[in-house]
């Protein structure tokens, strides 16, 4: 398992945060160092993830569709069938026995896709503890099924409208947050990005699904895989793929990022090739972070929410520039039609982030020998995505359908209005300290 150096992989990483918050993170480094020499913690992890997530989930070979791609046999990791839909629980039930050992009794969260928000929203309720969500209102618009199930779980859901509206400025508003709470509450960070420990911690949680598939694997073919995909957002479901094998030099790993509509700036999240990121500190950490020529962050555009960040778990980076790791990308259309090709060939309706893993997966197993096995980790299943997929297969019947339904909504409105549907709120409404800020 990858070991940070005082925090840092090689270049990336470290902690750059104000003085404020020094004290949470360090309580939470010294907590995390403890509890991972300690074998009953994580076996507490995996028995919640059990009991609760339907872990361990299974590796499905794929037979159709692999005489289709033609080349290496392929695999789907199922992280898609935990609780929740994606490999986000993982991360925010170990989090969230954390947050117990420390004594705290509020979480917050930011969220892109909305998937790291319902999945602590879920955590919350299981825990009983007080969550607010921070997202971007742009993210709300595009992943509102996820908003209304985090509402109907009983966390706050806050809308971020600064900047690009989305997932930067959300994790902007959770700092912001934290350094006013962070002697009561715990920062649920979604992904392996963040000043350390995040990244590390992030990463030891879902690598729970690394491990997984080594032994499954190993049972089904009697040896490790030739080669294992992964989408990268901010590298958290890769990272739990990879890291039992980064020492298995023989196991290419595979990380794909998302290529948008081009190569203009905005139209991408290709962080990892060489002219796209450059090094840069923001948001508490040091990592390759798309900018402009002033040195801002960049904006991003993905067709898969959960992509669209403009910056990289320092882990990722620094395996990419040591040659560990390989960066590929998929675009927009390249997307869809592996998504096609999933539905119609197994039966299986991925996430769109995950069929980045999928498309860049393809095109690298048809390069391959067919007693050669590739494993594709299906970060999470499509259901959340119905609203883009439609828009881009267009049926008449499902814009119909969705007239007929709003007019059943507006007809007939129920005993019980969900609160804030309407009118979103523009500021946090509960207690937190810095309210004035987000009025300014
Ligand atoms: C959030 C999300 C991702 C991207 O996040 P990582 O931290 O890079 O794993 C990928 N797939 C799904 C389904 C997601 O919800």
């Amino acid at each position: 398992m990858i070991r940070s150096q005082n925090g840092m992989f090689g270049d990336f990483g470290g902690r750059f945060v104000p003085e404020i918050l020094l004290p949470a993170l360090t309580e939470l480094e010294q907590m995390f160092a403890q509890l991972r020499e300690d074998a009953d913690f994580w076996q507490e992890y995996v028995t919640l993830t059990r009991q609760f997530s339907g872990r361990p989930t299974p590796l499905t070979p794929c037979h159709r569709l692999s005489d289709h791609i033609g080349g290496a046999r392929i695999w789907l990791k199922r992280e898609d069938l935990n609780h929740s839909g994606a490999h986000k629980v993982n991360n925010v039930l170990g989090q969230g026995l954390l947050v117990k050992r420390l004594g705290k009794k509020r979480v917050i969260a930011e969220t892109g896709a909305g998937q790291h928000g319902l999945a602590t929203a879920i955590m919350a309720a299981r825990l009983g503890l007080e969550a607010t969500i921070y997202m971007g209102a742009d993210d709300i618009e595009r992943q509102y099924s996820n908003v209304f199930w985090m509402r109907q779980l009983g966390a706050n859901v806050v809308p971020v409208s600064t900047g690009a509206r989305t997932l930067k400025e959300a994790m902007d508003e959770a700092l912001r947050d934290w350094a006013a709470s962070c002697e009561t509450t715990h920062y649920v960070l979604g992904t392996a990005c963040g000043p350390a420990p995040f990244p590390e911690l992030v990463t030891y949680f879902q690598s729970v699904i690394g491990i997984e598939l080594q032994d499954q694997i190993q049972e089904a073919i009697g040896r490790l895989p030739d080669a294992i995909v992964a989408c990268v957002g901010g590298g958290s479901n890769a990272m739990g793929a990879f890291s039992p094998f980064l020492d298995h030099h023989d196991v290419t790993l595979v990380g794909v990022e998302a290529g948008g509509r081009g190569m203009g700036d905005g139209d991408h999240s290709i962080r990892l090739k060489p002219d796209t990121a450059e090094t840069g500190i923001a948001q508490g950490f040091k990592t390759l972070f798309l900018q402009n020529e002033d040195g801002q962050l960049g904006h991003t555009h993905s067709i898969a929410a959960g992509l669209d960040y403009v910056g990289v778990s320092p882990i990722i980076a620094h395996l990419s520039q040591s040659g560990r790791l390989t960066a590929d990308s998929a675009n927009d259309e390249e997307v869809l039609e592996a998504f096609k090709l999933l539905m119609k060939f197994e039966g299986i309706i991925p996430a769109l982030e995950s069929s980045h893993a999928l498309a860049g997966g393809f095109r690298k197993a048809a390069t391959m020998n067919n007693d050669q096995h590739l494993v594709i980790n299906l970060s999470g299943r499509g259901d959340k995505d119905i609203f883009n997929v439609a828009r881009a297969f267009p049926q008449p019947e499902w814009t119909a359908f969705l007239q007929r339904e709003l007019e059943r909504h507006t007809q007939e409105p129920s005993a019980q209005q969900e609160p804030s549907a309407e009118q979103e709120p523009s500021v946090q409404k509960s207690d937190t300290a810095h309210k004035e800020n987000r009025h300014a």
